[in-house]
């Protein structure tokens, strides 16, 4: 314990940047606040410019050792971190639920189990990485994924140690060594992730994690030119100023951006299952980049889906998240509350209808809103909120569902409810979105491509798809013995 450690519900924090193998003060510090009610937690090292070259001169340091590390040692040490936490899963759990406010029981059963899993799937993932040799005109081509440097990682609140590992697991099973950069609202785990991973092994250098705001420090870290790959998960604007830093340098660029996702009701649904899927997205008090935030759903059953939902939505707790009993928790921050409840009062403005919600609950928590009597090319269909806002709009056939949902700007996801196979066979193919669940959401193997299209995103990862971004990919193509290049 030291001047710089936080005791967050019974667990040390420490507040400090990891560089390097070292803990790291700045000379500013920043205030963390919890969202649960806004008490404040403590005081994070605030790094500028400085901070970002030290972190990424230590990355580059630790590269060409961690790089040349086989991969079975590469894959043991990510073992060792994920038993590690598995081992302080508990700890985990109750500081993400202080710091960014989602639903502990979420954290504890199914968050940081999968963030556990990030490390062993990528470690086991690196081990059965091959691609078959091609060949041409008895030349072997052989491909291999080398590792490519340093790799910043900039990430969100919503999901912070989820969203991190996601990308710090796969980066440094690929070889590289990284920079990690979690949300000025929510620094606390990735800190005790720095812990985690000195305990289990990872050398110096290999894992570093600065703290601040991105006005102050992103900059420096995406315009460093030793620094290989950026990935980045967070909204459109911020994607926005990271490229324009990242062109300099032509650094590869993995964005992971918002949505204005669809759910698709049609009339051959089973109805209790849509309006599940559709209570579904108050998830996470509505920030989750996933949520189909704009219902769909034919004329004919409309008014019926919109009586269920009703009842559903109205069976949910709202409250601490920290009591097993609650469905939706806090917003992240009272400026997160502001921007939400502007977008909903300038949609009342304009006409639109709240069948529930449409205003604040308290300083901390927004109610539950379904608005209807929406324009499509109004700013709630067009913009995303991030928060427990939802809309809902009826069609009369399929070529108006498909052209309602595919009209906005953005294309990470889509869900379906339907009872016709081949409705859905056909409705998925005109749908633009990285991901499309039918009857289902939010499942996902991590074997399987993840990313958005349009302004969603660019690129795709996980399973090879991670390797490739990750990587240098190379092809070596080797002649048969004894053959000569005769022109
Ligand atoms: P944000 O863009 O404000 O911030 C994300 C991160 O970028 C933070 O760490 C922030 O400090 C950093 N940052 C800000 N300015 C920077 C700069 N100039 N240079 C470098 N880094 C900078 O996003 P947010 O409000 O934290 O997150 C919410 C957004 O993230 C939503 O749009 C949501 O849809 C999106 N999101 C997307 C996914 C996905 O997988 N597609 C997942 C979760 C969240």
């Amino acid at each position: 314990m030291t001047e710089h450690t936080l005791t967050v519900a019974g667990v040390a924090v420490d507040t400090r940047h990891w560089i390097g193998g070292e803990r790291v003060a700045s000379t500013e510090t920043f205030t963390d606040v919890s969202p649960i009610d806004g008490s404040v937690l403590g005081e994070i090292s605030r790094g500028t410019a400085t901070e970002a070259a030290a972190a990424v001169a230590a990355a580059k340091a630790a590269f060409p050792a961690w790089a040349a590390t086989p991969r079975a040692e590469r894959a043991r040490i990510l073992h060792a971190v994920a038993d590690g936490v598995e081992k302080r899963l508990e700890e985990l759990a109750i500081v993400e639920t202080t710091d960014n406010g989602a639903l502990l029981r979420s954290h504890r059963r199914g968050v940081m189990p999968r963030v556990a899993h990030n490390f062993r799937f990528f470690a086991d993932w690196l081990l059965k990485l091959e691609h078959e040799d091609f060949e041409t005109r008895g030349h072997t081509n052989h491909v291999s994924w080398d590792p490519a440097g340093p790799s910043v990682l900039i990430t969100p609140w919503n999901a912070p140690l989820m969203l991190a590992t996601w990308k710090v697991a796969p980066a440094l099973a690929a070889g590289n060594t990284v920079i990690l950069k979690p949300a000025e609202w929510t620094p606390l785990t990735a800190s005790l992730l720095a812990d985690i991973a000195a305990e289990s092994g990872l050398p110096a250098g290999v894992l570093n994690v600065v703290q601040g705001y991105g006005s102050e420090i992103g900059d420096a870290l995406t315009s460093h030119p030793d620094v290989r790959r950026i990935s980045f998960t967070g909204s459109v604007p911020t994607a926005r100023r990271i490229a324009a830093s990242a062109a300099a340098n032509l650094t590869p660029l993995s964005l992971e951006l918002g949505g204005k996702s669809p759910l698709l009701v049609f009339a051959d649904a089973d109805l209790d299952l849509a309006v599940d899927l559709a209570v579904e997205q108050y998830d996470n008090a509505g920030q989750v980049c996933l949520a189909a935030t704009r219902f769909l759903v034919e004329e004919s059953v409309a008014e019926e889906f919109t009586r269920r939902f009703v009842k559903k939505a109205g069976q949910l707790t709202q409250g601490d998240p920290r009591d097993e009993a609650t469905d939706i928790g806090p917003n992240i921050h009272p400026r997160q509350l502001e921007k939400i409840d502007g977008f909903v009062q300038r949609a009342l403005a304009a006409g639109a209808c709240a069948v529930i919600g449409g205003h604040r609950k308290d300083a901390q928590y927004y109610a539950p809103t379904l608005l209807t009597d929406v324009a499509q090319d109004s700013e709630i269909v067009q913009e995303e909120v991030f928060g427990p806002v939802l809309t809902l709009q009826s069609f009369t056939d399929e070529d108006e569902a498909v052209r309602l949902a595919n009209d906005t700007r953005f294309g990470l996801a889509a869900t379906l409810a339907t009872g016709d196979p081949e409705r859905a066979e056909r409705v998925t193919a005109r749908l633009v979105a990285g991901t499309v669940w039918t009857n289902c959401f939010f499942v996902r193997d991590l074997q399987a491509p993840f990313g958005g299209s349009r302004h969603s995103g660019v690129g795709r990862e996980g399973g090879t798809w991670s390797f490739d971004f990750y990587c240098d990919v190379k092809n070596t193509v080797t002649a048969p013995t004894g053959w000569r290049n005769h022109g």
